[in-house]
């Protein structure tokens, strides 16, 4: 059956033209459907009955399904989705004073390894479909309205202000289900979200960065936690493909396009690895051509990383090298430990294809 979440608004115009139905049938759908969540055909009084019956026989508005919803002691929210009976992906909202943060996830698992990362060290399964991405942000919005305190407001003001695809996966390696769920995001009879405050992760699929500023412009930030090739290779395999010159000359690029004028540089902070004077310094010449921001995170430990936190004084130092620099500097709150929904520590349950998984269990028990 046709889910109608897997489509935006011009695919689903193409596909009511395609039925001999009025393209403008998809605008009215895009806002029951996302606008106002309302799922059941019956519902939707303006859409002719004819029609409500034929949709209601021929397709079907399916929301993956809530397994599990945890809050953190510091209100940071987490859903277990399932995506089928073998997987399940992670959403986390983060609320802060002046906005509201959903992390959505991109894929099961992530076919990059990147040494620090829970998702990575877990293997990859497969692409979350469209409907799977957007339901993310459907599900979070319909469970946080029911909440005392947010059961009043009125349904044209945003509890979810603001986006990370930051989640489970990279985005850009779900390159065309992303961006399609990116924009009903930006729809404005969808969920109305302003790009700026709509922000892509990646690890830095260069090729696909220059698409992306093309088709569906957003913040971008980039997962950068090195501040030299050879350390990157390591700790960031994509790098040997897609090395840092290469990465700043498309960061560059995307700017010419973005609705922010500065690229978000993730850092995590890992003790030992990554965290020195000289690696600031470095890292300065290495973007000094590049508007930028830094986002220092400090690393979130999961069972057997092989890693550890830097030291709260070593992350001080570190910022303020980049400071002194001119630099913007963020320190990323650690929220939701207690339900482990910090930054990388999203592992859902990913039926491994890769094989990895196996081979980490099998170097732990040695
Ligand atoms: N694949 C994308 C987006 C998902 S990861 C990317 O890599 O950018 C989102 C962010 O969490 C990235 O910056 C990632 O490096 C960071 N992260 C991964 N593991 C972490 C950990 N254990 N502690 C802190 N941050 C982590
Ligand atoms: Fe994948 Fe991002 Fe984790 Fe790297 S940090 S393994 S790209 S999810």
């Amino acid at each position: 059956m046709i889910n109608l979440l897997n489509f935006n608004q011009p695919q689903l115009a193409a596909w009511f033209a395609e039925q001999g139905e009025k393209p403008f049938r998809a605008k009215q759908l895009m806002r029951w459907m996302h606008r106002f969540g309302v799922h059941d055909f019956e519902q939707m009084t303006d859409i002719a009955k004819v029609l409500r019956e034929k949709l209601a026989g021929e397709t079907e508005i399916a929301l993956p399904n809530v397994q599990l919803e945890q809050v953190s002691n510091d209100g940071t929210r987490k859903w277990l989705i399932g995506t089928d009976t073998a997987n399940s992906i992670e959403t986390v909202f983060i609320p802060e004073d002046d906005r509201g943060t959903l992390c959505i996830s991109s894929q099961v698992g992530c076919a990059l390894e990147c040494t620090f990362c829970s998702t990575g060290r877990q293997g990859f399964n497969r692409n979350l479909s469209v409907s799977e991405i957007i339901g993310q942000l459907a599900i979070a919005n319909r469970s946080l309205r029911q909440e005392p305190g947010y059961d009043m407001l009125p349904a044209d003001e945003r509890i979810i202000s603001n986006v990370v695809m930051m989640g489970m996966g990279e985005p850009l390696a779900n390159y065309d289900n992303v961006v399609t769920a990116m924009q009903i995001m930006l729809d404005d009879n969808a969920y109305g979200l302003s790009r700026r405050r709509v922000t892509l992760s990646t690890s830095g699929l260069v090729p696909a960065m220059d698409r992306l500023k093309e088709d569906c412009p957003v913040a971008l930030a980039v997962s950068l936690h090195a501040p030299n090739d050879a350390l990157r290779d390591v700790i960031v395999p994509i790098n040997k493909k897609y090395p840092l010159k290469d990465l700043m000359a498309a960061c560059n690029r995307y700017l010419e396009k973005a609705p922010r004028d500065f690229v978000t540089f993730e850092y995590v902070m890992l003790d030992g690895i990554n965290d020195t004077v000289e690696h600031a310094q470095q890292l300065i010449q290495l973007v000094k051509h590049v508007p930028c921001k830094f986002n220092l995170i400090p690393f979130n430990p999961f069972p057997n990383s092989g890693y550890g936190t830097s030291q709260p004084n070593h992350v001080r130092v570190f910022r303020d090298v980049l400071m002194q620099a001119g630099f913007v500097v963020t320190v990323r709150k650690t929220r939701g430990e207690d339900i482990d929904a910090a930054c990388g520590q999203l592992a859902g349950k990913v039926l491994d294809k890769t094989k990895r998984s196996a081979k980490h269990i099998a170097i732990e028990a040695v």
